[in-house]
């Protein structure tokens, strides 16, 4: 067993090895072609993040002998699709892989409807930042197999660029929710982020991404610091630290009193509300004590608040509670003067779009 894990080990660095760089792994700004002509380098540019076009042979604009020295030096692509699930018209769910092989999911959401309940045809995509998960919180699929490797900044700007052209359109909309703890991999997101931003690269306003931790206190303080104001999303799940633990094992290292003066922390610095995800899971996190303790920890941080009813994942035991417990958990959360609550019935539920579920069954129907 030993002997075939190093022989894995030796075919993954082997394919590494072999790939060229990837070009979208650096910004525009680094970009740095010697001989190259600014103007040259503007087209490739255009065609990667206006038109989303990633193959060097289809930049007609570029000269033959560009296109080949480009070719030879470096990889456009940073991912291939090999399965989507759902339909057009509604929740999307690409799985992908990777240069290395391995398979990350994102998730195309279609909204009918805003915020104020007008008809809407805003496109979200939730986006994975590592390859599994090393968090382990217990609802979730994509920590069933531990950590692979964080993904680069390619890969999770590919995501964007490929899920665009899958869509045909614009996604206005990121929430990074996907697979994977994305404060665990500031190194290669803040750079991703300044791409998704910047008007030369996807141009997404800040207010449109909202990123997503279990609680990584540390992380939290060093994302307070970014200048762009993007949103904040706590996956709280517990009102006190005795439930919270039996859902999330992070709470053990950052119980909430901890997780919350980071929450202040990055209030203050940002001036802009945080939102506090509840999974509702049945008799274990969807009593109304836990209610109240989550309004007064809303109006404590003036946060808003996601409910979120469970969705069922193979080879996991908790199931979603009944829509009358549901309604009086959110009634109970609303009384206690929260300063917004919304409950979110997730989409895609029939299509295993909850966190990690469709690798997972690509990677056992792959063993
Ligand atoms: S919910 Fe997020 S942080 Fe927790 S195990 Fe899943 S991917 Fe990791």
């Amino acid at each position: 067993m030993l002997h075939c894990n190093k022989w894995i080990l030796r075919i993954t660095l082997w394919n590494l090895k072999l790939n060229k760089p990837l070009l979208i792994d650096h910004s525009f700004e680094d970009w740095d072609w010697e001989g190259v002509p600014n103007f040259r380098m503007e087209q490739v540019r255009d065609w990667i993040f206006e038109k989303g076009q990633l193959d060097w042979g289809k930049m007609s604009n570029l000269p033959k002998s560009l296109k080949e020295k480009l070719t030879e030096r470096y990889d456009l692509v940073p991912m291939k699709i090999m399965r989507v699930q759902g339909s057009k018209d509604t929740t999307q769910k690409f799985l992908w892989r990777l240069r290395d092989h391995q398979l990350i999911e994102s998730v195309l959401i279609r909204a009918n409807q805003d915020a104020l309940g007008n008809r809407s045809s805003r496109l979200t995509l939730c986006v994975s930042t590592q390859v599994g998960c090393a968090l382990g919180c217990k609802f979730c699929a994509s920590g069933l197999d531990g950590l692979k490797r964080n993904l680069t900044t390619g890969e999770i700007v590919g995501q964007i660029l490929l899920a665009r052209k899958e869509a045909g359109r614009r996604i206005d909309n990121l929430v990074f929710m996907g697979m994977g703890e994305p404060l665990a991999n500031l190194r290669a997101l803040l750079p991703a982020l300044d791409q998704i931003l910047s008007p030369r690269g996807l141009g997404i306003g800040a207010r449109h991404l909202t990123l997503s931790t279990s609680g990584l206190v540390p992380k939290i303080l060093e994302l307070a610091k970014y200048p762009a104001q993007i949103r904040l999303a706590i996956s709280l799940h517990g009102g006190d630290n005795e439930t919270r633990r039996k859902i999330m094992p992070i709470n053990d290292r950052y119980p909430i009193e901890e997780l919350f003066k980071a929450c202040e922390k990055f209030i203050e610095k940002r001036r802009k509300m945080i939102t506090l995800e509840y999974i509702l899971i049945e008799n274990l996190n969807d009593d109304l004590q836990q209610a109240e303790l989550l309004a007064t920890h809303a109006r404590r941080l003036n946060a808003k608040i996601n409910l979120i009813p469970y969705n069922q994942v193979d080879g996991l035991e908790w199931r979603r509670p009944t829509l009358p417990r549901i309604r009086a958990f959110q009634k109970k959360v609303e009384q206690g003067k929260a300063p917004k609550v919304t409950l979110r019935m997730e989409k895609g539920h029939d299509i295993e779009a909850a966190c990690g579920q469709l690798r997972l069954q690509e990677s056992s129907n792959l063993s």
